[in-house]
C-alpha cells in the first residue's frame, strides 16, 4: 500500500504569509518562497509537496470570483497529477472560498483542503505550522490506494470541517472557524481520528467535472428591527437582480408587515428568487413554524434550511449561472448538492 502522496500545496496569501510593513505596521502578504523556508518540517514529511502560488498573493478580503476559478483552474490542470490539493488562504473569507470550490467541482474525489492561520507563519506563536502541517497529513491519507478525504474541506486549529458547512466565528481566537450543523470530519489529536460516517461518499464512476460559471447579480439582506423601507425598495428595484438571500430571524421568521411582503411578492412575481436563511450561528429555516414566516412560504420564498450564509451565496451564484427556470431553481435549491444541507 502506497503511504507517501503527492500533494500540490496552493498559496493564495493570507495571514500565514504576511510580514509587518516597516512604515505602517499592518500586515501585508508576502514572497511564497519566504514562506516556505519558514517551515523547514515540510522537507520532514512522507509526502512530496510541490508549490504553486497567485503571482500577486491577497489578503482574502479582496477575494472574488475571479480569484476563485484562478484556483480551481490551477487545481484542474493538474488534478490527475496529485493525490490532494491544499489551498493555503486567508481566514476572512475561506469559508465562501471553500464554498465555492465545494460547487464548482462536482465528482471530486480527491481532497482540496483550504487553510490558514491567525498568526503569520514567522511568529513564534504561529498556529500556521500545524494547520499546515496536519492539512497535508489529511491531504495525504490514503485507504486501498484512494484518498480517505474527496471534498473540499476546511483544517483549522485541530478540525478538519466540511468546507461548505463552515463560518469564521472568531477574528481573535485560534479556534476561528466552527461548523455548527455538521460534525467534524477529521479530530486531530495524538492520532488523527476519521469520522468515517461524515465523509462524503464520492460516485467514482462518474469523472470530475468543473463548473466554471458564477452569476453576481444577487443581493445579500440581513434583516434587522426598523430596517427601512425606501432602501429595500431600492435594492428589489435593482435592474439586473437575480435573487436575494434574506437572513432572517431564528427559523425563518421577518416581519408580517404588509408592505414588507408585498415587496417580496413583487420582487418574486418579476422572476427574481429569494432565499431565507437564519442569521442564528446554527439551526435551521423552517417555514411555517410561526406565524412570522408562513407568509414566505406562501409567496414562494426558497427555504435555505441549514445552509450557512456563505455557502448560500456561492450556491445561488452557482444555480443563477445555469439559467435555470425559478420552479427548478428552487427545487435544486433546496437539495443538497455538495453537502452543504441536510
Ligand atoms: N485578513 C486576513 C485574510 O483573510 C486574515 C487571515 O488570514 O486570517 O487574508
Amino acid at each position: 500500500m502506497k503511504t507517501s502522496a503527492n500533494i500540490l500545496l496552493i498559496y493564495t496569501g493570507g495571514t500565514i504569509g504576511m510580514v509587518k510593513d516597516f512604515e505602517t505596521g499592518a500586515l501585508k502578504a508576502f514572497n511564497f518562497d519566504e514562506l516556505l523556508q519558514n517551515i523547514p518540517e515540510l522537507k520532514l514529511l512522507e509526502h512530496s509537496i510541490e508549490t504553486v502560488s497567485f503571482e500577486k498573493p491577497i489578503d482574502s478580503s479582496n477575494m472574488r470570483p475571479a480569484f476563485w476559478l484562478q484556483i480551481a483552474e490551477m487545481i484542474e490542470e493538474r488534478y490527475e497529477d496529485y493525490d490532494g490539493f491544499v489551498v493555503l488562504h486567508g481566514s476572512d473569507t475561506m469559508s465562501y472560498s471553500a464554498s465555492a470550490l465545494s460547487f464548482m467541482f462536482e465528482n471530486l474525489s480527491k481532497p482540496i483542503i483550504f487553510t490558514g492561520s491567525q498568526l503569520p507563519i514567522g511568529d513564534l506563536r504561529t498556529d500556521a505550522k500545524e494547520n499546515l502541517i496536519t492539512s497535508i497529513q489529511i491531504a495525504g491519507l490514503q485507504r486501498h490506494n484512494k484518498p480517505v478525504i474527496s471534498e473540499v474541506c476546511l483544517y483549522f486549529e485541530y478540525k478538519l470541517y466540511r468546507g461548505n458547512r463552515t463560518s469564521k466565528i472568531n477574528a481573535e481566537h485560534f479556534q476561528a472557524f466552527a461548523s455548527p450543523n455538521y460534525p467534524p470530519l477529521v479530530n486531530s489529536g495524538v492520532h488523527l481520528a476519521v469520522n468515517d460516517n461524515a465523509l462524503w461518499k464520492p460516485n467514482n464512476r462518474r469523472k470530475m467535472k468543473l463548473h466554471t460559471g458564477l452569476n453576481d447579480e444577487i443581493a445579500l439582506i440581513k434583516i434587522f428591527p426598523g430596517i427601512n423601507r425606501s432602501l429595500l425598495e431600492h435594492i428589489m428595484a435593482k435592474e439586473g437582480l437575480q435573487g436575494v438571500i434574506l437572513e432572517t430571524y431564528g427559523s425563518g421568521n421577518a416581519p408580517t408587515e404588509e408592505w414588507f411582503v408585498n415587496l417580496l411578492k413583487q420582487t418574486i412575481s418579476r422572476g427574481v428568487v429569494i432565499v431565507n436563511v437564519t442569521q442564528c450561528i446554527g439551526g435551521s429555516v423552517s417555514m411555517g413554524q410561526y406565524e412570522t414566516s408562513t407568509q414566505l412560504k406562501k409567496i414562494g420564498v426558497i427555504s435555505g434550511k441549514d445552509i450557512t450564509t456563505e455557502a448560500a451565496v456561492v450556491k445561488m451564484m452557482y444555480l443563477l449561472a445555469k439559467d435555470l427556470s425559478p420552479k427548478v431553481f428552487k427545487t435544486i435549491f433546496e437539495t443538497s448538492l455538495r453537502g452543504e444541507m441536510s
